[in-house]
């Protein structure tokens, strides 16, 4: 594979920087791509960069960290409880938070570095049994079991939901998947369950080959990898 230049990944950014509609902001993936890679996008004024693993998360974040404070990083894949704690000193939000067990995890990480950290909580839409995340009605129960016992999650700021949609060609079934996260994302939005109502606010959906449907079904983050990097290796 040919590296990209700086202008390949400005204008690929360009691009779908043009697409973002109504205030949603670009999630630029950077997994399994080069740090180098995050300096071009930076170049071209990209502050805010997604990442799925935790090492590889942690290694770019100490390398960049003096010459770029000013990178956002969002985790957003599996994340497995015994790694929180790498990257709960720094992380900007976890959106991939897929079960209770690593939320109370997040939170003990959180207090531990004294620290209130954003995350999303993940629902499950797609038709792949492989997807994680909460299914609409283990939501539910969960935010009622969060206002019911606030002290028990001190340490995390809830800022809204994330999902992925079925690897399917049919768009039709893509939107449809979004339409309901945005629907779930309202009726908790009005249900009167939130501690603090006003943060909810973030609806992350759509990545490369989807992210034109997830603008128009309302989404305020998209995480767009290969469309502004190329194909992983
Ligand atoms: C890798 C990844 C993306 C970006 O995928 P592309 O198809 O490369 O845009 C988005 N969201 C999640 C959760 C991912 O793991």
């Amino acid at each position: 594979m040919k590296p990209l230049r700086s202008e390949d990944i400005a204008e690929r950014l360009d691009k779908i920087r043009s697409t973002l509609t109504g205030g949603a902001r670009l999630v630029a993936v950077s997994k399994f791509h080069p740090a180098e890679y995050i300096k071009m996008a930076h170049a071209a004024g990209q502050r805010l960069f997604g990442e799925s693993r935790v090492q590889e998360l942690v290694e770019k974040w100490e390398g960049l960290r003096e010459r770029y404070p000013d990178l956002v990083w969002h985790f957003i894949g599996p994340l497995q409880t015994n790694k929180v704690k790498y990257i709960a000193p720094f992380i900007h939000m976890i959106e991939s938070v897929t079960s209770e067990r690593l939320l109370l995890e997040i939170c003990r990480q959180a207090q531990r570095v004294g620290r209130t950290i954003p995350i999303l909580l993940e629902v499950h839409v797609a038709r792949e049994e492989t997807k994680s995340g909460f299914s609409p009605d283990e939501l539910r129960e969960l935010l009622g079991r969060i206002a019911d016992s606030p002290e028990t999650y001190r340490g995390v700021a809830l800022y809204g939901l994330m999902a992925m949609a079925s690897n399917v060609d049919d768009e039709a079934v893509i939107s449809g998947e979004f339409a309901t996260v945005h629907r779930l994302f309202d009726e908790i939005r009005s249900s009167g369950v939130l501690l603090q109502p006003e943060l909810f606010t973030e609806l992350s959906m759509g990545m490369s080959g989807d992210y034109p449907l997830a603008l128009r079904e309302g989404a305020t983050l998209v995480r767009v990898g290969s469309a502004i990097f190329g194909d992983r290796a």
